[in-house]
Protein backbone atom coordinates (compact mmCIF):
# COMPACT_ATOMS: atom_id res chain seq x y z
CA UNK A 1 0.00 0.00 0.00
CA UNK A 2 1.37 3.77 -1.08
CA UNK A 3 1.50 6.35 1.75
CA UNK A 4 1.62 9.73 0.89
CA UNK A 5 3.38 11.56 3.61
CA UNK A 6 0.12 14.15 3.10
CA UNK A 7 -1.53 11.18 3.76
CA UNK A 8 -0.06 10.86 7.48
CA UNK A 9 -2.14 13.01 9.33
CA UNK A 10 -0.64 14.96 12.83
CA UNK A 11 -1.38 12.44 15.11
CA UNK A 12 -0.02 9.63 13.23
CA UNK A 13 -1.72 7.04 10.65
CA UNK A 14 -2.28 3.90 12.06
CA UNK A 15 -2.29 2.22 8.70
CA UNK A 16 -4.28 -1.46 9.51
CA UNK A 17 -6.37 0.07 12.23
CA UNK A 18 -7.73 2.93 9.75
CA UNK A 19 -7.58 0.58 6.14
CA UNK A 20 -8.74 -2.29 7.51
CA UNK A 21 -6.91 -6.17 8.28
CA UNK A 22 -8.44 -7.93 5.40
CA UNK A 23 -5.39 -7.38 3.28
CA UNK A 24 -2.87 -8.59 5.66
CA UNK A 25 -2.48 -12.24 4.68
CA UNK A 26 -1.85 -11.25 1.18
CA UNK A 27 0.43 -8.30 1.57
CA UNK A 28 3.77 -10.63 1.03
CA UNK A 29 2.07 -12.74 -2.26
CA UNK A 30 4.86 -12.70 -4.73
CA UNK A 31 8.18 -12.49 -2.73
CA UNK A 32 10.72 -15.21 -2.18
CA UNK A 33 10.73 -16.32 1.32
CA UNK A 34 13.73 -18.65 0.40
CA UNK A 35 14.56 -21.09 2.12
CA UNK A 36 11.06 -21.47 3.28
CA UNK A 37 8.92 -22.86 0.40
CA UNK A 38 5.70 -20.05 1.71
CA UNK A 39 5.47 -17.51 4.08
CA UNK A 40 2.00 -15.86 4.54
CA UNK A 41 1.32 -12.45 7.29
CA UNK A 42 -0.86 -13.47 10.10
CA UNK A 43 -0.86 -9.75 11.69
CA UNK A 44 0.62 -6.93 10.79
CA UNK A 45 0.70 -3.43 12.60
CA UNK A 46 2.18 -0.06 10.91
CA UNK A 47 2.34 3.38 12.92
CA UNK A 48 3.77 6.09 10.76
CA UNK A 49 4.19 9.53 11.76
CA UNK A 50 5.57 12.54 9.86
CA UNK A 51 7.85 15.03 11.74
CA UNK A 52 9.57 18.10 9.70
CA UNK A 53 9.29 15.65 6.95
CA UNK A 54 11.16 12.65 8.52
CA UNK A 55 8.68 9.42 8.23
CA UNK A 56 9.35 7.15 11.50
CA UNK A 57 7.24 4.19 11.42
CA UNK A 58 6.76 1.52 14.97
CA UNK A 59 5.56 -1.62 13.91
CA UNK A 60 5.35 -5.58 14.10
CA UNK A 61 4.54 -8.46 12.32
CA UNK A 62 3.33 -11.99 12.92
CA UNK A 63 4.11 -14.72 9.87
CA UNK A 64 3.60 -18.47 9.39
CA UNK A 65 6.18 -20.09 7.55
CA UNK A 66 6.45 -23.38 5.84
CA UNK A 67 9.36 -25.45 3.95
CA UNK A 68 11.36 -28.87 4.77
CA UNK A 69 13.97 -29.60 6.96
CA UNK A 70 17.28 -29.36 5.29
CA UNK A 71 18.34 -32.57 7.20
CA UNK A 72 15.67 -35.00 7.18
CA UNK A 73 13.17 -33.45 4.90
CA UNK A 74 10.33 -33.28 7.14
CA UNK A 75 7.65 -30.84 6.41
CA UNK A 76 8.75 -27.95 8.98
CA UNK A 77 6.16 -25.09 10.31
CA UNK A 78 7.65 -21.82 11.79
CA UNK A 79 6.43 -18.24 13.33
CA UNK A 80 8.76 -15.54 12.60
CA UNK A 81 7.73 -11.99 13.99
CA UNK A 82 9.19 -9.24 15.86
CA UNK A 83 8.77 -5.27 16.63
CA UNK A 84 10.83 -3.01 14.60
CA UNK A 85 11.36 1.13 14.24
CA UNK A 86 12.19 2.73 11.16
CA UNK A 87 13.60 6.17 10.81
CA UNK A 88 12.83 7.56 7.07
CA UNK A 89 14.65 10.86 6.26
CA UNK A 90 14.07 12.21 2.49
CA UNK A 91 17.10 11.19 0.09
CA UNK A 92 17.40 15.14 -0.56
CA UNK A 93 18.37 16.10 2.43
CA UNK A 94 22.45 16.52 3.52
CA UNK A 95 23.49 14.39 5.44
CA UNK A 96 24.35 16.92 8.52
CA UNK A 97 20.67 17.36 9.17
CA UNK A 98 19.68 13.65 9.34
CA UNK A 99 22.82 13.29 11.52
CA UNK A 100 21.72 15.41 14.31
CA UNK A 101 18.72 13.26 15.17
CA UNK A 102 19.48 11.59 17.85
CA UNK A 103 19.34 7.53 16.91
CA UNK A 104 20.02 5.75 20.09
CA UNK A 105 17.42 2.95 20.14
CA UNK A 106 18.16 -0.46 18.99
CA UNK A 107 16.22 -2.45 16.72
CA UNK A 108 16.22 1.00 14.85
CA UNK A 109 16.46 0.75 11.19
CA UNK A 110 17.53 4.04 9.25
CA UNK A 111 16.65 4.55 5.59
CA UNK A 112 15.50 6.93 3.05
CA UNK A 113 12.82 7.79 1.11
CA UNK A 114 11.49 10.10 -1.91
CA UNK A 115 10.13 12.47 -0.11
CA UNK A 116 6.95 12.29 -1.59
CA UNK A 117 6.11 8.71 0.18
CA UNK A 118 6.55 4.95 1.24
CA UNK A 119 5.33 2.02 -0.11
CA UNK A 120 4.52 0.11 3.11
CA UNK A 121 4.61 -4.00 1.92
CA UNK A 122 8.46 -2.87 1.07
CA UNK A 123 8.91 -1.70 4.56
CA UNK A 124 7.29 -4.72 5.51
CA UNK A 125 9.01 -7.45 3.64
CA UNK A 126 12.23 -5.77 4.34
CA UNK A 127 11.55 -6.21 7.90
CA UNK A 128 10.46 -10.05 7.26
CA UNK A 129 13.07 -10.85 5.21
CA UNK A 130 15.69 -10.36 7.94
CA UNK A 131 13.99 -12.74 10.32
CA UNK A 132 13.88 -15.43 7.44
CA UNK A 133 16.39 -17.99 8.94
CA UNK A 134 19.64 -19.18 7.07
CA UNK A 135 18.18 -22.82 6.89
CA UNK A 136 14.82 -24.83 7.90
CA UNK A 137 16.05 -26.92 10.52
CA UNK A 138 12.87 -29.47 11.98
CA UNK A 139 14.20 -28.86 15.57
CA UNK A 140 18.34 -28.21 16.13
CA UNK A 141 18.53 -31.79 17.28
CA UNK A 142 17.59 -33.14 14.23
CA UNK A 143 19.70 -36.19 13.46
CA UNK A 144 18.95 -35.68 9.42
CA UNK A 145 19.21 -38.82 6.89
CA UNK A 146 22.22 -41.64 6.99
CA UNK A 147 23.71 -40.54 3.75
CA UNK A 148 24.36 -44.63 3.72
CA UNK A 149 21.05 -46.17 3.85
CA UNK A 150 18.62 -42.98 3.91
CA UNK A 151 16.76 -43.86 6.80
CA UNK A 152 15.28 -40.85 8.43
CA UNK A 153 17.85 -41.12 11.80
CA UNK A 154 15.36 -39.16 14.11
CA UNK A 155 12.98 -42.33 13.98
CA UNK A 156 15.19 -45.36 13.49
CA UNK A 157 18.49 -46.12 14.57
CA UNK A 158 20.76 -47.83 11.42
CA UNK A 159 23.95 -49.88 11.66
CA UNK A 160 25.83 -47.57 9.40
CA UNK A 161 27.29 -45.41 11.72
CA UNK A 162 30.75 -47.11 11.97
CA UNK A 163 31.03 -46.32 7.71
CA UNK A 164 30.16 -42.72 8.40
CA UNK A 165 32.55 -42.28 10.47
CA UNK A 166 35.18 -43.22 7.88
CA UNK A 167 37.22 -39.57 7.58
CA UNK A 168 40.08 -38.57 5.68
CA UNK A 169 42.50 -40.09 8.49
CA UNK A 170 40.98 -43.35 8.01
CA UNK A 171 41.33 -43.90 4.54
CA UNK A 172 44.87 -42.54 4.63
CA UNK A 173 45.65 -45.29 7.52
CA UNK A 174 44.52 -47.96 4.65
CA UNK A 175 46.22 -46.54 2.10
CA UNK A 176 49.37 -46.57 4.20
CA UNK A 177 48.42 -50.02 5.24
CA UNK A 178 48.40 -51.17 1.54
CA UNK A 179 51.65 -50.05 1.16
CA UNK A 180 53.38 -51.86 3.94
ZN1 LIG B 1 14.77 -32.67 10.48
ZN1 LIG C 1 22.13 -45.88 7.60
Amino acid sequence: MYIRVSEIPGGGLDLFASRGKASIPRLLEGMDPAPLRGLRLVDADLLLTVEGGDIWIEGSFEAQGEGFCDRCSDPVTLRLGKAFQTFLTPKSRDRAAAGSVELHEEDLDVGYYDGTGVETNDILWEQVALELPLKVVCSEACRGVCPVCGKNRNLEECSCVAGEAKGPFEILKNLKGKKE
